[in-house]
């Protein structure tokens, strides 16, 4: 592989750890070079986004391991299968993954085979720009001008792209993700073409690694124009027929303090979906299950013309968070949900100044009477803009008591 152009310096490629970790390499005469995402990101310009940098090695795993032993540093067989060790330098985490080339796919998971051979390892990588590789001193290797690629917006397959799809069904989905950090429509025509036709093969893929490649889709900062695409492809069909277009996502996007991946998702979705099963086929986990039902729940309406006591209201019932949600889904709700957000982002609701204590103070047997008396009190408290403090509070619990 020859080198075809220069890496502006990094801060990212010339911290302690980098000179520690190349240096323990060399010793052990291990050729290291950045590759992926890092190096996608710095021919960008663009702040690394993710925290991890990859790393392709032309040696086995074993003897990364023994190279970093013997200069004290800590690593991990994180995935030894796939020839990916994990070095810990100082608090920095970099992948190591040795040299492949793939003997045999099922279209789930390939066979490797290790290699020293750089090109071999770039034929075996998705797409042209994610072949990218850099020296640490910045010499750089694009075999497949990935640079024209990702200067043009272009995701585009390394090879056939009907043939990198069989290999492994994932990449269908990759291409959407990666189109939504990185490209600009057009899309590549053969590449969307291959996804097109393949599209049903992704019934075979795991709920796990759909989810995960769907939510990294959403999380980028203009997802609306690769979904689209996708749900043309039919890669949506199998994991989320219930995909209502886009509309409501870019609406929810032009009004959002912060790209949220699962509110997202939840613009995508009827207002009647049934978020408990999109939850177990996505393999959500119980937090963000729950957080899409209430995002998807029909009540509580979100009252975003009543002002601030009714804003009060609501971010007191449902909490910060779940209310911010629902209001910023709530697209077609007149009112002033600018002032409504910032309240949800930077008010917080009081506690209850009365408990079931005080009412058993008052002589009350202990019973459902005392819940649904401690809710009457709440109900008046929060009808009144929780002006009430707890004298007030006690005396409307007695009057209550009092069979009034
Ligand atoms: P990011 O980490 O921001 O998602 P990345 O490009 O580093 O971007 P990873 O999933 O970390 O993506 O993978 C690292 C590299 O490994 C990719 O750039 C690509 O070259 C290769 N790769 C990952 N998954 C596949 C795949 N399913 N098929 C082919 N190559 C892959
Ligand atoms: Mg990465």
């Amino acid at each position: 592989m020859k080198p075809t152009g220069r890496l502006e310096p990094q801060p990212w490629m010339d911290t302690p750890q980098v000179r520690a970790l190349f240096d323990s390499l060399g010793r052990s005469d291990v050729v290291a070079r950045f590759v992926g995402g890092c190096v996608r990101d710095a021919v960008l310009q663009r702040p690394m986004v993710n925290v991890d940098i990859d790393l392709a090695v032309d040696k086995p795993p074993e003897t990364i391991m023994r190279a970093l032993a013997s200069a004290k540093l800590k690593s991990v067989p994180t995935g030894l299968k796939h020839g990916t060790v994990t070095a810990l330098v100082e608090g920095d985490r970099f992948e190591l993954t040795t040299l492949r080339r793939d003997v045999e796919t099922d279209g789930r998971r390939a066979v490797v085979a290790y290699t020293d051979d750089w090109l071999e390892d770039a034929n075996r990588r998705d797409f042209t720009f994610n072949a990218l590789y850099a020296d640490r001193d910045g010499t750089l290797y694009d075999p497949f001008d990935g640079r024209s690629d990702l200067a043009a917006g272009r995701v585009r397959f390394i090879g056939d792209a009907d043939t990198r799809i069989a290999e492994d069904r994932l990449r269908v989905l990759r291409f959407f993700r990666f189109h939504a950090w990185y490209g600009r429509l057009p899309l590549d025509g053969p590449s969307f073409e291959a996804c097109r036709r393949n599209a049903a093969v992704l019934g075979g893929l795991s709920g796990e690694r759909v989810a995960k490649e769907l939510l990294r889709l959403l999380e980028a900062p203009a997802p609306a124009d690769a979904l689209q695409a996708m749900a043309e492809a039919g890669a949506l069909d199998h994991w989320l027929p219930e995909f209502v277009g886009v509309a409501r996502l870019r609406a929810l996007i032009a009004r959002e303090d912060a790209p949220d991946p699962l509110r997202r998702l939840a613009a995508i979705l009827p207002s009647v979906a049934d978020a408990t099963a999109i939850g177990k086929r996505l393999k959500l986990s119980t937090q963000q299950a729950l957080r899409l039902e209430v995002m998807l729940a029909p009540k509580p309406v979100i009252d975003v013309a009543g002002g601030p006591k009714a804003w009060r209201a609501g971010i007191y019932g449902l909490g910060n968070n779940l209310y911010a949600d629902r209001l910023l889904l709530a697209l077609d709700a007149p009112g002033d949900w600018r002032a409504a957000l910032v309240l949800a982002r930077s008010w917080t609701p009081p506690e209850l100044p009365v408990s079931g204590g005080d009412a058993l103070k008052l002589g009350l047997k202990p019973g459902p009477r005392v819940g649904a008396l401690i809710e009457a009190v709440e109900r008046w408290w929060i009808d009144g803009d929780f002006a009430a403090h707890r004298g007030a509070c006690l005396a409307e619990l007695e009057r209550l008591a009092r069979g009034a």
